[in-house]
């Protein structure tokens, strides 16, 4: 596997100097996955180009395979964790900012390409542009054809990568090696407590505040949610994240709800209401935005009518049941082809959540507080906006029904509030006025006459002239 990098300000060859590394000499290590090389294809006033060649052991690459097809796969060619692995050994004191010659380089802003001629990246194409641009790179990505000779092949599951950006040898270096495993997504080794030391070091100065956060401290941790929550925790200091809330959010929800619920199974009804009127109304492609643990999937899973259906949820641990429950990785072909789920925010603004028939909110809204439900509102019903967005939310009256439930106290410990009928009905005016839906509003449960029903659903519509 190979990386480059050319710095095209002159004296280009200060480069040189700064991954130390003499462009005039060819640099050979023996690293544990196999020899690495660092040489320069040209060093001219304009343009010096460094390249990392990694040459992977093969013998060492199957050692701890276990079965026959690991014998053979993509790991000696694709950029991944071994070459940030290597990157670390072999630019090390480029990556810590030290340049005993010329101390002032490692600080300069350079013009830089980047190139890896072959990566994975998991979740499409524009996953790289999803990760490199907010740190201010040009992003380019091209496809590989299976085999350039027979084009009627079709094209491959690997990308060259291409980055510009004018940047510091330094912050490339690093952006790179957390970033090009995260593309990857997998790792040759083990990943225990110093990968988070490794990660919250290296992220330091821009992870904390990319869009994408959420997915690359997954995926560099690999989904390990007590990692996950040590990342962020030092990542973002004191404050207490939305993940962490989130996933609190999550786990409260299934024991405290369940318990006081259980008599009426009301959420069994709710999410009975919701898939009817979804079918009722011609949905055939769904996104669940709060997924949770998946109940509402299932359900939707299990009806054939429904021909596309994503999952969404901010909690990694949530999530990791929902794959579990739905049973994913031993679903039939056909069936698995119907069915995704991905972390993701509701707070910011997704691509992935257009171009579906219906979205729906069940049980999500109450747990945001107002300025993130003015987010989540713009999301869903300004950029997302499918044609139906069905929500549900708890009725405050009817609190005062749950014999367990102690006055003025939210139905489950973390809501932020619980809108009583007329409030529902007034958030449901707003969003009709800003965003041009209409709106219907139902009871979910058993109606008191005092109180009226344990929750209310509101399905927004959008007319046929403002699609
Ligand atoms: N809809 C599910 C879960 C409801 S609990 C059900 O009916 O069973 C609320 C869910 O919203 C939790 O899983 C929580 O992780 C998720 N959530 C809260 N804030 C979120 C956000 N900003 N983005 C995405 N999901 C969020």
């Amino acid at each position: 596997m190979l990386l480059s990098i050319t710095n095209t300000a002159s004296p280009a060859a200060d480069l040189g100097y700064i991954l130390h590394k003499n462009p005039a000499n060819l640099f050979t290590a023996d690293v544990s996955s196999g020899r690495a090389m660092v040489f320069y294809t040209e060093a001219s006033e304009e343009r010096c180009t460094a390249c990392l060649l990694l040459e992977i052991d093969p013998v060492e690459l199957v050692r701890g395979a276990r079965r026959a097809e690991e014998y053979v796969n993509d790991r000696p060619y694709t950029a991944s964790s071994y070459l940030a692995a290597t990157m670390s050994r072999v630019f090390g004191t480029a990556m810590a900012g030290n340049c005993a010659q010329r101390p002032e380089l490692p600080a300069r802003a350079l013009p830089l390409e980047i190139g890896v001629p072959v990566i994975r990246s998991r979740g499409g194409p524009e996953m790289a542009a999803r990760l490199f641009e907010p740190l201010g790179y040009t992003v380019s990505v091209e496809r590989h054809p299976l085999d350039a000779a027979f084009p009627e092949w079709g094209e491959s599951s690997y990308y060259r990568l291409g980055l510009r950006a004018r940047a510091t040898v330094r912050d490339v270096l690093t952006h790179l090696s957390v970033l090009l495993p995260v593309l990857d997504d997998e790792k040759h080794y083990f990943v225990g407590a110093e990968e988070v030391e490794k990660l919250t070091r290296r992220g330091e100065g821009w992870l904390a505040s990319h869009p994408m956060r959420h997915t690359i401290v997954s995926r560099y941790l690999k989904r390990q949610s007590t990692l996950v929550d040590q990342a962020f925790e030092q990542l973002l200091g004191s404050e207490t994240s939305e993940v962490e809330q989130a996933e609190a959010v999550a786990e409260k929800a299934a024991h405290v709800e369940r318990e006081l619920e259980r008599p009426m199974t009301l959420h069994t009804h709710r999410l009975h209401i919701v898939a009817t009127r979804l079918r009722e109304l011609g949905v055939k492609s769904v996104a669940d935005l709060g997924c949770g643990e998946g109940k509402l999937l299932r359900r939707l899973l299990a009806d054939r009518h429904f021909e596309r259906i994503l999952g969404i949820d901010v909690s990694h641990r949530a999530l990791e049941i929902a794959a579990e429950r739905l049973r994913l990785d031993r679903l039939p072909e056909r069936q698995r082809a119907r069915i995704e789920i991905a972390q993701g925010s509701l707070l910011y603004r997704d691509r992935r959540l257009a171009g579906f028939d219906a979205a729906t909110l069940v049980e999500v809204i109450e747990h945001l507080d107002p300025a993130r439900l003015a987010a989540l509102e713009r999301v869903v019903f300004e950029f997302a906006r499918p044609r139906h967005v069905a929500v549900t939310t708890p009725n405050r009256e009817y609190n005062a029904l749950f014999a367990n439930l102690p006055q003025g106290k939210f139905r489950h410990g973390d809501h932020r509030f619980d809108w009583t009928r007329a409030e529902v009905a007034e958030w449901t005016r707003g969003i009709e006025k800003r965003f041009g839906y209409r709106a219907r509003v139902e009871s979910i449960g058993p109606v008191d006459e005092a109180h009226g029903a344990p929750s209310q659903m509101a399905v927004f519509s959008l007319p046929e002239e403002a699609r």
